[in-house]
């Protein structure tokens, strides 16, 4: 396929140069990053002259609202707009439908993985859109991911993303402070781990990432917290769960109790470019007050 791919940064450069190894034929467009061997246009709408698919991984939905104004003119009826960054829902909408009124397929294609995932192309998608466009789609999600997930219409992909990261935030926090209460109880941490990984506290935060360093499997916390899946980045996703959740009229007070930490976290202690495991090293150094 001919494909343009805008936003070629941490996620973004991997996940093209995939689809080029795959053997696809790929031109960039970003305003800073200049990943090698990416044949590179002059403008986003450059890149999409002639293609399949427009790819988009882009920061936020304000930037995704900039670059689908442009490129949507300049695809092809029949092309697919596919956004696999983490927007809002109502932006990850207004963009599919503006692709659709000009006759083109419309994706919201968020990905977990991270860093790693994007380079490995074991990303999971979750997608919103329409089964034609969805199956269009499908061998490039197989090249750049292990899985993809047909969620429904359009910004159900973004909705599965953050409610799934809105758990991820919640059971990260409880993990980690009920570590803190264990120290604090003098239980050891190996044998709490022990015990919650194989009980019902038991979670993808605790089994798969667990928050203590040296204890189950190598995690961000063996290493310093360097991420691994950064405390900003959550906490982008927590703001965007609640924004959501206002729009929705949906009652969500962990996911706003999760925010609110995030957002201390990382604006006002020590937490911004930290993993978002760090959470424990926080808890650990605080009493109640
Ligand atoms: P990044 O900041 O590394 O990359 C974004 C790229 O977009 C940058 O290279 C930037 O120059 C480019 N860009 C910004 N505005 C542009 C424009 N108008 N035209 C063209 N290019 C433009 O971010 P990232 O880590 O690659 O994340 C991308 C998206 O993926 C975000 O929505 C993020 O939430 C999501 N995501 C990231 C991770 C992760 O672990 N990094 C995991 C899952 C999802």
């Amino acid at each position: 396929m001919k494909i343009a791919f805008i936003g070629l940064g941490n996620m973004g450069g991997p996940m093209a140069a995939n689809l080029m190894a795959a053997g696809h034929d790929v031109t960039g467009f970003d305003l800073t990053a200049r990943p090698d061997g990416l044949r590179m246009a002059d403008s986003a709408a450059a890149a999409c002259a002639g293609a399949d698919v427009a790819i988009t991984m882009l920061p936020n939905g304000t930037i995704l609202r900039q670059v689908a104004a442009e490129v949507i003119p300049a695809l092809t009826a029949g092309a697919v707009l596919l956004d696999c960054s983490t927007v809002d829902v109502d932006s990850a909408r207004a963009v599919a439908a503006d692709a659709q009124a000009a006759g083109l397929g419309a994706l919201d294609a968020p990905v977990s993985g991270g860093i790693g995932g994007a380079q490995g192309g074991t990303l999971t998608f979750m997608v919103g859109g329409d089964a034609d466009a969805f199956a269009r789609a499908k061998p490039l999600f197989d090249i750049m991911g292990q899985k993809a997930v047909h969620c429904g219409p359009s910004g159900n992909g973004q909705a599965a993303k953050i409610c799934n990261n809105m758990i991820l935030g919640v059971t990260m926090i409880a993990t980690c402070e009920a570590f803190a209460l264990a120290d604090k109880l003098g239980l050891d941490r190996q044998a709490m781990f022990d015990v919650v990984s194989t009980s019902s506290g038991s979670s993808w935060s605790m089994n798969a990432y667990c928050p203590a360093p040296g204890v189950g499997p190598t995690s961000p916390a063996d290493n310093d917290y360097t991420p691994g899946f950064a405390a900003d980045l959550m906490l982008k996703d927590l703001r965007l769960s609640q924004q959501a959740a206002e729009g929705a009229d949906a009652d969500t007070p962990l996911g706003q109790a999760a925010t609110d930490l995030y957002r201390r976290f990382v604006e006002d202690e020590d937490g911004a470019g930290r993993d978002f495991s760090a959470m424990l090293p926080r808890f650990s150094g605080r009493g109640r007050a």
